[in-house]
């Protein structure tokens, strides 16, 4: 399954960012997908309940934006938006058209724990 080998990728760099802080729990991840990349959102869930099994991030979160796809018409300049499917120009139906986004796979952002850090001698 493509989203498996996605959210893999996804976790191990949550993880290193988390651990790289001190973070001792991920309680969720924030994604941003584009609608052309084909990503089935139920899926990608799936994958990180499995993946996230003995992890610190077990038990948390998913936050799945999809973005919809935009483009620009070469033939009008008009942008607009769109599915996957039907690309053309809103405004002449040209098929020339350059996409703009939807195609992006980010990680927009993770809510961590870190613990207070640790005291050690008092420095008064
Ligand atoms: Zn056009």
């Amino acid at each position: 399954m493509h989203e498996m080998g996605i959210m893999a990728e996804v976790l191990e760099s949550t993880l290193a960012a988390a651990s790289d802080a001190g973070a001792t729990r991920v309680n969720s991840i924030r994604l941003t997908i584009g609608e052309l990349t084909g990503i089935v959102p139920d899926a990608l869930e799936f994958a990180f309940e499995a993946l996230s099994l003995g992890t610190i991030a077990e038990g948390g979160a998913l936050e799945i934006t999809v973005v919809p796809a935009s483009s620009r018409c070469l033939t009008c300049g008009e942008e607009f938006s769109h599915d996957a499917y039907d690309r053309r120009c809103t405004a002449c139906g040209s098929f020339l058209c350059e996409v703009l986004g939807g195609d992006e796979l980010v990680i927009s952002g993770a809510d961590v724990d870190v613990p207070d850090p640790d005291p050690g001698p008092d420095p008064k």
